[in-house]
């Protein structure tokens, strides 16, 4: 039920909501639009399941922002996820082989409280074509985290946002997950708007750092794909459990108060230097 009310609470926050896609399961996945123009900003939200408090803060900050410029918000990526990790199985209508199939690839519990991934097992934030399957930690089997499934793109949360990211032009996109207070940029030898990431870290107190390790993210796609500045936010400390409940949202916004403003800000100044200097 939480999930389904997030998702109808999601009419009343002002902007256009439309639909960029499916989940495995066959739930459209919404997008929030605001403003007009060239560029824009993208801001994606529970990419990872258990990391759900990110839909939450994103859709309030998005519900606040009153700017002109231009900000999509797909703020639950991973809907089948989010649901199996707050509600277990029973959450999700699924055959009894497929309920098998997830709670072997769940070590035989029915506790998906940390889960991750999407509902076949493929982490979501490493099954992108940037050097997919390079990354650290990276696994070639289903799993709670850290599959990077059969091939790039093979999911098809992960093709819908390339779908969004293709035609989309953004000249910033933010990819919120939890938890650290960290904010990561840049991906390979592309590191080149440090300076600009340094401002989004600074304004939240958050510690700027490079992902060296990491390949086939949703911000390495971006940044891979365009030679753009891609960031991963992680929110909340570091103190805290997985998944991150609802009623740390107040302190989180708190926080996070007025971030879109300065993306929309960081995304049009460098609008203006991809131009000079990437010619997209
Ligand atoms: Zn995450």
């Amino acid at each position: 039920m939480q999930v389904n009310d997030f998702l109808s609470s999601l009419n009343n926050v002002g902007g256009t909501l439309s639909y960029v896609g499916e989940t495995t399961l066959g739930e459209s996945i919404p997008m929030l639009s605001k403003g007009k123009g060239r560029g824009g900003v993208l801001l994606i939200g529970s990419t990872h399941a258990r990391e759900y408090i990110t839909s939450y803060l994103l859709r309030d900050l998005f519900e606040e922002y009153q700017g002109d410029y231009p900000i999509d918000l797909i703020p639950m990526l991973n809907i089948d996820g989010v649901r199996l990790c707050i509600g277990g199985l029973n959450a999700l209508t699924l055959k009894l082989r497929d309920r098998i199939t997830l709670m072997r690839i769940n070590g035989g519990s029915t506790d998906f409280s940390t889960w991750k991934a999407n509902v076949r097992g493929v982490d979501l934030n490493v099954n992108t074509d940037a050097k997919w399957g390079e990354g650290q930690g990276n696994l070639t089997y289903p799993s709670p985290q850290s599959y990077v499934g059969p091939c790039p793109f093979s999911e098809v949360e992960s093709y819908a946002i390339k779908r969004v990211i293709d035609e989309g032009n953004y000249s910033l996109i933010v990819c919120y997950h939890s938890k650290g207070e960290e904010v990561y940029y840049g991906f390979s030898n592309n590191h080149k708007y440090r300076a600009e990431a340094s401002m989004v870290a600074n304004k939240l107190g958050y510690k700027l750092k490079r992902t060296p390790k990491s390949t086939g993210g949703i911000k390495d796609y971006f940044t891979h794909s365009t030679g753009r500045l891609g960031l991963t936010i992680e929110v909340g400390s570091d103190k805290l459990e997985h998944p991150i409940t609802l009623e740390r949202l107040d302190e989180l916004k708190e926080k996070h108060r007025g971030i879109i403003d300065l993306y929309a800000e960081i995304a049009k100044k460098l609008w203006t230097k991809y131009d000079l200097c990437d010619s997209p």
